[in-house]
């Protein structure tokens, strides 16, 4: 079903950054912009230039997947979603006859007749920002949407014809208990999705919560806390039957995420739009995080590039190593070197001896306490 090293050589996926939301969220720290109609307009207007930029490049290659993230993608309108698929559909290959394409929506945005035009775009798995079901959380995150409206968004969505849903849910927060997290755990367990995004709280410079740092530090869980609210997303979940295959990633029914799987194998993908990162040719690069300057250097026949960074290769493969095993299912080491060059095992072995990581059948994965200290094992291997 999914390739276990990163996917053959003319695999390739594609992400769009759709900058537009209608507020902006207090922990945000992502480049959006006003949902504004001339916004779009000069939007459409950039990426279109910049598909011919990459259009030579992508010819012979086969798309996997295509991923509308943000921002609010689902603000940009389904005659626009459309217009960018038929430029991939008459331009490209696909992979498979059903390739996975994304857009991600808040539930303030969805309604059913919405998501049924988009299905007919041919968007067939929604991402849809939940963050949390208590009502004071969302208040605190300045989200738009209830809970109530979180929910019936789940539904409109699946009512539209579109089965294959992911949901994103925070922990960490602000006055977050223990309590309030299995609630909403036990909640979302029940509910028809297929995927879920766990993400904890980070406080980032430039959002709201970077100024309000000082008092809201005082308010988050502490790291005991943290550990059981993760802990806990594993079992109560895999309880509802979305199963852990990831570090922050569960699926019902094998549905991964193949467009995260690529970001977790090494598959190249080229991001498009302002702030866009992309993978390609072993360099990492990053459109500019500004949409006149997006569109003026791609008017003037330039690369809207401001950022890129290629690392030797061993530091790449260590890189690889670490970020492949966050996949449950682990690294086979032998394929993994074939297709990346040798690695040493030292770091893995001891790894195995602090009970981070078990190496066996020639593969290395995380054990359960590798899961829990992740960030452990990543700063060991890179
Ligand atoms: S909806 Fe998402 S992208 Fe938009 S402001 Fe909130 S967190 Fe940022």
């Amino acid at each position: 079903m999914l390739e276990s090293t990163g996917s053959a050589s003319d695999s390739v996926s594609l992400y769009f950054h759709v900058p537009f939301c209608t507020h902006k969220c207090a922990y945000c720290h992502f480049y959006v912009i006003p949902d504004k109609d001339s916004f779009k307009l000069q939007y459409m207007e950039g990426l279109q230039l910049e598909w011919f930029r990459w259009l030579p490049v992508l010819k012979n290659k086969k798309i996997v997947s295509v991923y509308f993230g943000g921002g609010t993608p689902a603000l940009l309108g389904a005659p626009a979603i459309s217009k960018i698929l038929s430029w991939i559909h008459s331009d490209l290959v696909f992979t498979t006859d059903n390739p996975e394409i994304t857009l991600e929506a808040n539930p303030e945005n969805i309604t059913k007749e919405l998501m049924t035009e988009y299905a007919s775009a041919g968007i067939n798995r929604v991402s849809i920002g939940i963050q949390t079901l208590d009502p004071h959380l969302l208040k605190v995150l300045e989200r738009l949407h209830s809970a109530q409206k979180a929910l019936d968004a789940i539904w409109m969505t699946r009512e539209a014809g579109i089965k294959n849903i992911s949901v994103d849910l925070m922990y960490d927060l602000p006055g977050q208990t223990l309590d309030i997290w299995n609630r909403t755990l036990k909640e979302i367990q029940q509910l028809p999705i297929t995927h879920l995004s766990l993400y904890n709280l980070t406080i980032e410079p430039h959002t709201l919560f970077f100024k309000q740092q000082e008092v809201l530090r005082k308010q988050l869980p502490d790291p005991d806390t943290s550990l059981q609210m993760y802990e806990n997303a594993i079992s109560v979940l895999a309880e509802g039957g979305l199963e852990q295959y990831e570090i922050s990633a569960f699926a019902r029914d094998g549905k991964w995420s193949q467009h995260n799987v690529g970001y977790w194998t090494a598959r190249p993908f080229l991001g498009l739009g302002p702030s866009a990162f992309s993978y390609w040719d072993n360099k990492r690069f990053r459109n500019v995080a500004n949409l006149s300057r997006y569109c003026k250097a791609l008017l003037q026949g330039d690369s809207p590039i401001d950022f890129s960074e290629e690392l030797s290769p061993e530091a790449r493969r260590q890189e690889l190593l670490a970020v492949q095993l966050r996949l449950l299912h682990g690294v086979d080491l032998a394929l993994f070197q074939q297709k990346h060059g040798t690695i040493s095992l030292g770091p893995l072995e001891q790894l195995q001896k602090e009970g981070l990581v078990l190496l066996s059948e020639g593969r290395a994965r995380l054990t359960k306490r590798g899961v829990l200290f992740y960030d452990t094992v990543a700063s060991e291997l890179i």
